[in-house]
């Protein structure tokens, strides 16, 4: 989910509300599209916009969005998820100025992600946007319930930078600010509550979400460093085997899961530890793997080295030769 005011929220719930329950109209021919890559599929369905030029600019740039998930491994997570896009207005998004309001992954039935887009946001502050990318990546882990929300909002929000630098949406720079802007605003939940607790209690909502991203990101780092593997081969083997749309896995059978396909102790490891963490998790180790150096406010990034091959392999760009199903990623229309 898009993290937010609790007001926010509230006007999002009752928003979803209206939109699981419906009014039944049939939809224009091209308010419907389906993205294919291999064998999985996105159904991305606009829904209630009148006007057919708006509804391509739409599907365009959730096609790009899609196109920016699958640089992970070639395929979407899923065999065959829904994408529902609607519009807001300024008075339903409650002076919420994002170009993306509100979005949430549900799995009733089958896995879905809604978004409700502010109808005056233009191309580029969508193409902007983190909250469709962030969404869209909730779908490579199973539902983990209340305690696993750090590890489900973690990795959405790890993926919400790595994916768009790799799809050339940032610059791989703005990827790891952006990384370092949550990580410090992580920094600043000083409850002292253990993060497991924060979890379950959906409270300290910016260590829930950023310790969560330093965990994905430090083992990313260590089974690239290590193990010649990646949290993107390891989540396709998962998608692969394993990964279903509904249900619930608990935390920590995902991750002895992902240990055991990546022949690795990498993702138990560090469980313990984050879980019963009454503070932000040291990222300085990280930092060092990846030729990282904080000055003041600003990152500068080394140039040289195994870090800096390390850092870049994190953020280059997807090639069709690096995945499988890529070149039949375009959207078809249904
Ligand atoms: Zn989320």
């Amino acid at each position: 989910m898009r993290p937010s005011r609790s007001m926010r929220i509230a006007a999002g719930l009752a928003l979803a509300g209206a939109a699981v329950v419906g009014v039944a109209q049939a939809p224009a021919p091209d308010a419907e599209r389906t993205l294919r890559a291999g064998d999985t599929e996105l159904r991305v369905s606009v829904i209630g916009v009148d006007d057919a030029r708006r509804r391509r600019q739409l599907q365009d740039w959730l096609a790009e969005v899609a196109h920016a998930q699958l640089t992970a491994f070639g395929r979407y997570p899923l065999h065959s998820a829904r994408v529902r896009i609607e519009q807001v207005d300024r008075e339903e998004a409650r002076g919420d100025e994002s170009p993306v309001p509100w979005g949430q992954t549900l799995r009733r039935g089958d896995a879905a992600v809604l978004l409700f887009v502010r109808d005056d946001a233009s191309l580029v502050e969508l193409r902007a946007d983190w909250t469709a990318i962030h969404e869209l990546s909730h779908l490579f882990h199973p539902y983990l319930g209340r305690d696993g929300r750090w590890l489900s909002e973690g990795l959405a929000s790890y993926y919400q930078n790595v994916l768009r630098a790799r799809a050339g949406l940032l610059s791989p720079e703005r990827a790891w600010e952006l990384l370092e802007a949550g990580f410090g605003r992580g920094r600043r939940e000083s409850s002292g509550a253990p993060l497991i607790e924060l979890s379950r209690e959906h409270e300290g909502t910016m260590r829930v979400y950023w310790a969560g991203a330093a965990f994905w990101l430090q083992a990313d780092v260590a089974l690239r460093r290590d193990h010649a593997s990646s949290l993107d081969a390891v989540l396709s083997q998962y998608s692969a085997c394993c990964l279903r749309g509904t249900g619930e896995v608990a935390p920590a059978e995902f991750l002895s899961e992902l240990d055991r396909l990546s022949g690795t102790t990498v993702f138990s490891a560090n469980y313990a530890r984050f879980v019963q963490s009454r503070e932000f998790p040291s990222v300085d180790g990280v930092y060092r793997d990846l030729g990282i150096t904080r000055r003041g406010d600003a990152l500068v990034f080394g140039d040289e080295g195994r870090a800096a091959a390390l850092r870049r392999a994190i953020t280059a760009p997807f090639t069709a030769t690096a995945g499988e199903g890529m070149k039949s990623a375009a959207g078809t229309p249904r």
